[in-house]
């Protein structure tokens, strides 16, 4: 969905459409939590904006000789409970205001999930699909060495988001480890090999299932009953597919960028890897179901919904139209407000973003605690620390939601907006 240019920073906008810019759409949500939190005027007014914004020129060269530049962003939104800490998404449309609202996003899920980190966020304009191997660790290097004066282990620590994965987070290290010395803690999702954690990699997944799960019992069923449509088949998408599958719900539809494929039995999710091993260029082509497309996936008669993909794929203009009862949102920002009011009204359960897909920042976490202690966990202890901390949190947004009759969405801003208000009082701040 087209969204406006960029806005002037911290202008509130009361009155939701589907043309907010996400930047916009995640202050609407903060500025309606800061409401019914009664933040004073000066608070609101530091947490609506964000501290501090690089943006960098970046050229590149590339294999056919040319110089492209692209541009590059390091947004750090609030670091009252931490150091910053957010992914770095390499995608053609993360621009100022895309990675502002993922910035932002980030503090309230720390916050949230109660991890010790502010929020940042990074993105690089470009489209991965189009570029070589090489030409990505090229770019990812320029960008590195140019956002390093801002990035530290005690200072803003990224993280692959849409677009970047363990290996480019190979590529960080070692190029910020080039001038300041072999630095793990750097940033987080590497590689095992390189300290990256163990579980890492399907953290964000196993975190929505733990979610999921929950929501289903909140709502009377159980989820290994259930039958799931999938939007994005990258990481998170991908390993919520499979959890899922291993819980037992039946995982109806999937999709990626070039469309998506649907079977009401349940997806052989072993025979689709394959597919894509033997050069399917995406699950669209999977001769195992039905091709779809991805507007056709979120209105599926399906009992949960799951976005895994981009922002404001459910919007005023379909919202009226999706059919499971409960989604789940573990892409961030999949929902627009608009779309949000009308699947209250109608009665849905909503599932957000910054408490559902919290689970690859909580494993993160536990990465750079590794890094900083110079001490390896066991699969098996990061796992029941996750599943801990996603409990805990969505226990606390449920409890909060029924007392004070709030959407999950809304309760979970209220806990998280309080929170880092209170820590930023504390600090001395405002
Ligand atoms: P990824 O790059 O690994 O995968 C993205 C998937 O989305 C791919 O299957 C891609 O084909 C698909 N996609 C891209 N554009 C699309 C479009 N226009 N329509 C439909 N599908 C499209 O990214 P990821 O890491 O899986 O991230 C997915 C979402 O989850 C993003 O919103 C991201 O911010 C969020 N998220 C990721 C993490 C993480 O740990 N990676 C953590 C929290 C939230």
């Amino acid at each position: 969905m087209a969204h406006r240019a960029a806005p002037d920073v911290g202008v509130r906008v009361t009155e939701p459409t589907d043309d907010m810019s996400p930047f916009e759409a995640a202050s609407y949500f903060f500025h309606n939590a800061a409401d019914r939190v009664q933040l004073r005027d000066e608070v609101r007014e530091v947490l609506a904006t964000c501290y501090r914004e690089l943006a960098v020129q970046i050229p590149v060269r590339m294999d056919d000789g040319r110089m492209a530049v692209f541009r590059g962003y390091r947004i750090q939104h609030n670091g009252a409970r931490g150091p910053y800490k957010g992914g770095i998404r390499f995608h053609e449309s993360a621009d100022l205001d895309e990675v502002r609202a993922l910035a932002a996003l980030m503090t309230w899920k720390n916050a949230l999930i109660d991890v010790p980190f502010g929020g940042a966020k990074g993105g690089v304009q470009c489209e991965p699909g189009l570029m070589s191997e090489s030409e990505m660790e090229r770019l990812t290097r320029r960008f590195t060495s140019m956002i390093s004066y801002v990035i530290g282990v005690n200072r803003d620590i990224p993280a692959p988001d849409m677009g970047t994965n363990a290996q480019t987070m190979a590529w960080m290290m070692d190029e910020y480890g080039r001038k300041n010395g072999y630095t793990p803690g750097i940033v987080t999702g590497k590689p095992v090999e390189l300290g990256g954690s163990p579980g890492r990699e399907e953290a964000t997944g196993r975190g929505v299932v733990i979610c999921a799960v929950h929501a289903a019992k909140k709502s009377g069923k159980d989820f290994s009953q259930m039958s799931v449509a999938i939007q994005g088949f990258g990481n998170v998408g991908f390993w919520t597919a499979h959890i899922a599958a291993e819980m037992g719900a039946k995982v109806v539809a999937i999709s990626d960028v070039g469309g998506g494929t649907h079977n009401p039995d349940g997806i052989d999710l072993g025979a689709v890897r394959k597919h894509l091993q033997d050069g399917g260029l995406s699950v669209a082509s999977f001769p195992g179901g039905e091709e779809i497309s991805n507007q056709a996936l979120l209105e599926l008669e399906c009992d949960m919904l799951i976005p895994a993909a981009i922002q404001g794929v459910i919007n005023g203009a379909n919202a009226d139209r999706i059919r499971a009862d409960i989604i789940v949102e573990a892409a961030n920002g999949p929902t627009t407000p608009v779309a949000d009011n009308i699947l209250h009204q109608k009665g849905k359960m909503v599932v957000p973003d910054i408490l559902c897909n919290s689970g690859g920042v909580t494993v993160s976490y536990f990465e750079w605690v590794q890094n900083i202690q110079q001490f390896r966990w066991e699969l098996s202890r990061v796992n029941d620390e996750l599943t801990k901390k996603m409990v805990f949190a969505t226990d606390a947004v449920m409890e909060l939601a029924a007392d004070k009759n709030l959407s999950l969405r809304d309760a979970a801003f209220n806990i998280a907006v309080e929170r880092v208000a209170f820590a930023a009082h504390l600090r001395g701040y405002i």
